[in-house]
């Protein structure tokens, strides 16, 4: 019988995606790379989980056969993914052995420049370390640059997130209504951010009234009144991995005069922004035309954070769009554009959507309305 196979992609996907970590490895001048568990690791093999006590590492670089440092007990897990497809090398270890050795026996006799992936702990790094002569250094610059540019499959992936956290917002009415506590709203959200087809919730922020005025308040008991402003910012991942993350103000009833005002004035600011993305505009361009919408309504000192971050197997990736960040943008590269504003102690709104980087603009994956949306 075929084995079904449980990776998002075929594995020539990750053939490519390892080749290119080794190519651009060599282009940084770097002889190897040594990748922990986490979003690295899953996008290059596809191996899932996060780093525990026990090693296990994927050794890559140019000009040799990576090697995959494993506990003999998560030995078939390891299989599972494309490290097994792929056929790649794997030097499993049991308690009591040296896996750091095992890591040394995978790096190329030459040494030279060594760099680790930005998830691998302290824990491991220092050990590996020790074993060298080399001083390691951060595998950021060359890991972020194939994990930045999304290709097509990996841009359906996150519209697929991106539609069904947009039917979760649609359905935010059915819950939000003054007399819940902040936790109740957001445990049926959470529900249905499952049941809309994310296979995890990643958070859920209900921010209602003065919390809302707390960009990164989560959830509470406080009972939402008539008349509160309520910021829900939601998001899971999707069976493959690919994240949502979407924003959406609310107002319990009606809102004052200017509330109503100053939502209207971040929703053009959040277009703004989305209107300025483009391949050659940078990072820092995208961010100030929100913050300039924003500033030349009064409002400038409301808004306390970057307008964006990068997403895809993680919620948080680069690249950021924010101030004094010259990076060009470029076809492929994918972020949220999530101006906010906030007012200590009274209210707060964010309006947050993720766009992918086109040829000549950008398209949205978040359609859900902008406007300030009135509930029961
Ligand atoms: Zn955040
Ligand atoms: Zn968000
Ligand atoms: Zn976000």
């Amino acid at each position: 019988m075929e084995r079904v196979s449980a990776l998002p992609f075929p594995a020539s996907v990750y053939a490519a995606r390892l080749e290119r970590a080794g190519a651009l490895a060599a282009e940084a001048g770097i002889d190897a790379v040594i990748v922990g568990p986490g979003p690295d690791l899953r996008y290059l093999l596809g191996v899932e989980g996060d780093t525990i006590e026990r090693l296990t590492a994927l050794v890559l670089g140019p000009g040799f056969e990576p090697t995959i440092v494993v506990p003999r007990m998560e030995l078939a897990k390891v299989r599972d993914t494309a490290a097994g497809e792929l056929g790649v090398r794997i030097a499993d270890w049991v308690d009591g052995e040296d896996p750091y050795a095992l890591v040394v026996d995978a790096l190329p006799a030459s040494g030279g420049r060594i760099a680790v992936s930005d998830a691998l702990p302290a824990l491991h790094v220092i050990p590996i370390g020790d074993r060298m002569d080399a001083r390691l250094e951060l595998a950021t610059p060359v890991l972020r640059e194939g994990r930045m540019i999304k290709d097509a499959d990996e841009v359906a992936e996150l519209r697929r997130a991106g539609d069904a956290i947009d039917a979760v917002h649609r359905r935010v009415a059915d819950w939000l209504h003054a007399g819940r506590t902040e936790r109740e709203v957001a445990a049926d959200i959470a529900e249905a951010i499952r049941a809309e087809g994310h296979e995890t919730v990643e958070f859920v922020i209900v921010g209602s009234g003065p919390n809302g005025a707390d960009p990164h308040h989560e959830v509470s008991d406080r009972v939402i009144e008539d008349g509160d402003v309520v910021v829900v910012d939601i998001g899971g991942a999707v069976p493959s991995g690919y994240n949502s993350d979407s924003t959406r103000t609310y107002v319990v009833g009606s809102p004052t005069a200017e509330q109503a005002e100053r939502i209207a004035v971040l929703v053009r600011a959040q277009q703004a922004a989305v209107d300025a993305v483009r391949p050659g505009v940078t990072a820092h361009e995208v961010d100030a035309a929100a913050r300039q919408v924003l500033a030349d309504a009064g409002l400038g000192e409301a808004f306390l954070h970057r307008t964006g971050h990068g997403i895809g197997v993680s919620v948080h990736e680069e690249p950021y769009i924010a101030p004094g960040n010259d990076l060009p943008l470029r076809e492929g590269m994918a972020f949220s554009i999530e101006p906010g504003i906030y007012f200590p102690g009274e209210w707060g709104a964010r309006i947050e959507d993720i766009v992918v980087v086109t040829a000549d603009g950008c398209v949205r994956l978040n359609n859900a309305p902008h406007a300030l949306a009135s509930v029961g």
